[in-house]
């Protein structure tokens, strides 16, 4: 049982986390399409995922996480044609791309990251399935469809009126001679010069939205706790998830469904198509921390809309280098006195307010309002040296334990160069010597390498700082 309640699109409401088996709870987040560079947009999705599975395993679930590569679909063989390579080789270039970043912007790696060209036997099947239980007919090019007049239950997630579907897409119906409409492609019968698989249901590749049922179902089971995506996902992507999937099965698919808002930019929706879209690598070139734009990406609930813009990477920054001085002020304070008696309730409430902030449907702001209030008070203990050195290093653990969820602070374990190293020891010494003008000029130096330096009663502190610009 779980104390975590999430907003569930197909019922909306808001419900009790009851994972379906004991064991572990099974998560899948619809992944990239690696046609080329994700966007942030995209990465707000990703990361809204990798909140949620960082919390649950915080909570001390044990989280399966799968998230899909669609490494072939029409836009990939379009951009393969168009760069003269083949299918695998421009998807493997972008996946490439997209595991950098998402390691740049420390996402979680899913357990599992299956490609939909490993899977096109699985697909098959499940297709297969739909044909004997006659959920699907085949068309004379050797495609397959969706027969949706045959599942009443269609349009429940969008909360569509079934009858209304899919007018726009007549176009699409008179290429492939549909029998009705709405239906939609499970497999595309092979044609000259596109990629095809040789299958049990014949000549031909996968549609889209059979790739995620398909990969969810083989790597997390029939019925599985969580599945995540962005809005725009919720027709007809995920409502033809459901429907092929439970025609196909009999059993319910998804416990819970979770949306995450646009990301928007200057006032309209970070997309591809309106061109209004920012890269990861292009902000990283630009000198914005990656730690910075994770942090500007989480800070809003997954459900608002937010809206990316050079303020709120800015206010990210700020935020950062606020926890930033924190975590470096406890680990370099030393305070030779009794502890604080009040510190442990300090740390137990802070530890509580944060877990059911993150209950409540991944209340990221009331999390992260939780953090400062801590944060302030913890730097007015420092301030007046109330606490001890034990103190100290009991709440930089909390706000170790907390980073376990947010994966903002800085990497404990990250060392300085050699160089940066020798700099600041040069200037503990100049300081030592009472040599200010070199223990200035060394303080300016390291600051153009990035290096903020501090004198405290506890000595020379430094920290890394965070800025949306460089240079
Ligand atoms: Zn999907």
């Amino acid at each position: 049982m779980s104390e975590t309640r999430l907003q569930d699109t197909l019922t909306g409401e808001l419900r009790p986390l009851v994972p379906l088996r004991d064991d572990r709870i099974g998560v899948y987040s619809c992944g990239p399409t690696v046609y080329g560079p994700a966007h942030i947009g995209n990465f707000r999705s990703f990361l809204f995922a990798d909140l949620l599975v960082r919390h649950l395993r915080w909570r001390g679930h044990t989280v399966r996480w799968v998230m899909n590569i669609t490494d072939v679909d029409d836009k990939i063989i379009r951009g393969a044609a168009a760069a003269g390579i083949g299918i695998e080789e421009l998807a493997n270039r972008y996946l490439e791309g997209f595991l950098a970043d998402a390691d740049a912007l420390r996402m979680t790696r899913p357990d599992v990251l299956p490609r939909a060209t490993e899977h096109i036997d699985d697909m098959a099947a499940l297709i297969g399935t739909l044909l004997e239980r006659e959920h699907a007919y085949r068309t004379d090019d050797g495609s397959i469809f969706f027969r949706i007049s045959s599942w009443p239950a269609y349009g429940r997630l969008a909360r569509l009126d079934p009858e209304q579907l899919r007018v726009g897409e007549r176009v699409e119906a008179d290429e492939y001679a549909k029998d009705d409409v709405r239906d939609f492609a499970l497999w595309k019968g092979a044609k000259p010069g596109e990629p095809s698989w040789t299958t049990a249901i014949g000549e031909g590749r996968p549609g889209w939205h059979i790739e995620c049922s398909a990969m969810s179902m083989a790597h997390l089971g029939t019925s599985f706790d969580i599945h995540t995506g962005g809005i725009d996902l919720i027709f007809p992507h995920h409502e033809d998830e459901i429907a092929q999937s439970e025609a196909a099965t009999g059993q319910p698919f998804v416990n819970t469904w979770l949306h995450c808002a646009h990301l928007q930019s200057s006032g309209t929706k970070m997309a591809k198509s309106t061109g209004n879209i920012a890269r990861p690598s292009e902000l990283f070139e630009a000198g914005v921390s990656p730690r910075a734009l994770r942090y500007a990406l989480l800070a809003v609930h997954y459900r608002a809309g937010l809206n990316h813009s050079d303020e709120s990477l800015a206010a990210a920054a700020a935020a950062l280098s606020r926890l930033d001085a924190l975590v470096a002020a406890l680990a370099t304070y030393r305070e030779d006195r009794s502890d604080d008696q009040t510190l442990p309730v300090l740390l137990a409430d802070a530890r509580e307010a944060f877990g059911a902030a993150l209950d409540d449907d991944l209340n990221i702001s009331e999390a992260l309002a939780a953090t400062f209030d801590l944060l302030r008070d913890l730097n007015r203990r420092i301030e007046a040296r109330s606490i001890s050195t034990d103190d100290a290093a009991r709440a930089l653990e909390l706000m170790r334990d907390l980073d376990q969820v947010l994966g903002v602070l800085p990497d404990p374990d990250e060392d300085l160069s050699p160089q940066l190293r020798s700099m600041l020891d040069e200037r503990a010494a100049a300081r030592a010597a009472r040599d200010w003008a070199a223990s200035d000029r060394l303080r300016d130096e390291l600051l153009a390498q990035g290096i903020a330096v501090e004198d405290t009663r506890d000595g020379q502190r430094w920290r890394r700082l965070v800025e949306v610009r460089r240079g």
